[in-house]
């Protein structure tokens, strides 16, 4: 007699079903897939915000959990048979707080741009005075930039750098002092320095500010203590957990010794403010699958394997910034102390050029603007590259040189024609994509290969 158990499908058969299926019913969606699994093996992502999930954080991220409505929070849904979620959500939270050392964790934001819509909505109201970095000086859209919610709903005044490239604190107290906004967001998407939490703090004390870290680009880093870490220094911490925590596209919100103080004027804690913002404010039910993915994400973050991939992240940026600088291109910033680089290109060649003439090649990097920057942010004069995935590659210093080496041959190699306009050799063009590729398979991305 069979039991009525074995007849119900497991997590792992299902997967193995749904992809059987896919790939007999729907050749048409499988087959693009399978391509991106190609192009992602065969190209050299050196792009900033770029980073492969574990398998496992995949596998976690399709589970049956995406059948689940949710409302509300673990121990008070708004829904029925939530016993499972609440534990996945659970575990996702005090994973969160342990690798941050957070009091406060909240893991249903769907990406960084809502986490951090979510706690602007709940200090501000509209009309209210942010102070965010530029996006011309390497802040995000979010910070304030006038193309978003943040801009416009919001009065946002800009801080920017130096003619070096470094965060200017004395004209961000200025600002301060002039404008008092009533929250300063800190946190960059193309910085390559130390960004000073406890600096930010002391101006917005000065000036009565809850302040906000956003550390997207850097959460690995600080998880592991390569980067100072935000979280007892602001009030409120956001990052985004697909760049360097390898996890899903999401967000997570989080506070340390502020959580359970009283928001300035108000008759409510920060934890409390950032919960409710979240849900029923700005999102309905969270997704559950990637809450899932999200702990996953967390828990491998915690192991001795990433604290390894994140030290080979710094050691690559320094190889990759002194092998530029010994080229004679400007290292904007003079070094990189995360996982960025910034490099300054030379003469007509812009960023748009060497970008497309790049991606030819099978090499993907970001152009950006450099400090001082006469073209406009379509056209660039630089370039920003980072070394998540040259570390998912186990790139050593040495195919870190051969990396920098084959970008400045190409870049040699473009005759630029105008902004945008180029012409590269056609043969030059496939032998550098050959070495690229080259480089892709004699460092293959960790986890993705056979062993
Ligand atoms: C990437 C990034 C974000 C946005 O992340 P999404 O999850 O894509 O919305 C927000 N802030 C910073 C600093 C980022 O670099």
């Amino acid at each position: 007699m069979t039991s009525e158990n074995s007849l119900i499908y497991g997590q792992a058969d299902l997967l193995a079903k749904g992809l059987q299926e896919l790939a007999t019913h729907d050749p048409e969606l499988m087959g693009i897939l399978d391509a991106d699994v190609k192009r992602q093996h065969n190209t050299l992502s050196l792009v900033a915000s770029c980073c492969a999930v574990k398998t496992r954080t995949l596998a976690a991220s399709a589970s049956v959990l995406v059948n689940v409505t949710a409302e509300g929070t673990p121990g008070r849904r708004y829904h029925a048979g939530c016993e499972n979620v609440d534990l996945v959500e659970s575990l996702a939270i005090s994973r969160a707080r342990q690798l941050f050392d957070a009091q406060y964790a909240g893991v249903q934001s769907h990406s960084a741009s809502s986490a951090n819509y979510q706690v602007l909505s709940a200090f501000l109201e509209p009309g209210d005075t942010l102070l965010g970095m530029s996006l011309d000086h390497g802040g995000h859209l979010t910070h304030g930039s006038p193309v978003t919610f943040s801009g416009s709903y919001y009065q946002a005044i800009g801080y920017g750098t130096t003619s070096q490239g470094l965060i200017d604190y004395d004209e961000v107290l200025k600002l301060a002092r002039l404008h008092k906004p009533r929250l300063i967001i800190c946190g960059a998407t193309a910085y390559s320095r130390i960004v000073d939490f406890e600096r930010f703090r002391e101006i917005a004390d000065e000036v009565g500010a809850i302040l906000l870290a956003d550390i997207s680009h850097i959460a690995g880093l600080v998880a592991t203590g390569r980067h100072p870490s935000p979280i007892n220094a602001a009030h409120v911490t956001t990052t985004c957990t697909h760049k360097q925590l390898a996890g899903p596209r999401g967000g997570l919100i989080m506070s340390g010794r502020d959580a359970n103080e009283m928001v300035p004027g108000r008759n409510k804690t920060f934890a409390a403010s950032l919960e409710q913002s979240v849900f029923p404010w700005m999102q309905g039910a969270p997704a559950v699958n990637i809450i899932a993915a999200k702990a996953a994400a967390f828990g491998y973050a915690m192991s001795p394997e990433f604290d390894a991939y994140m030290e080979r992240i710094r050691t690559a940026a320094d190889t990759v910034a002194m092998a530029f600088q010994q080229k004679d291109y400007e290292v904007v910033g003079r070094k990189s102390e995360n996982h960025t680089v910034l490099i300054r290109l030379r003469g007509d060649l812009t960023g748009a050029i060497a970008e497309s003439a790049l991606e030819k090649c099978g090499i993907i990097v970001n152009k950006n603007r450099v400090p001082g920057e006469t073209r406009s942010a379509f056209v660039t004069s630089g370039l920003r590259i980072g070394t998540g995935s040259l570390a998912q590659r186990n790139l050593d210093p040495e195919g870190c040189l051969r990396v920098v080496d084959l970008i400045c041959k190409i870049l040699d190699e473009v005759k630029p024609l105008g902004d945008r306009e180029y012409t590269l050799d056609p043969t030059m063009e496939q032998q550098f994509r050959a070495q690229a590729k080259a480089l892709c398979v004699a460092f293959p991305l960790e986890d993705y290969t056979q062993p």
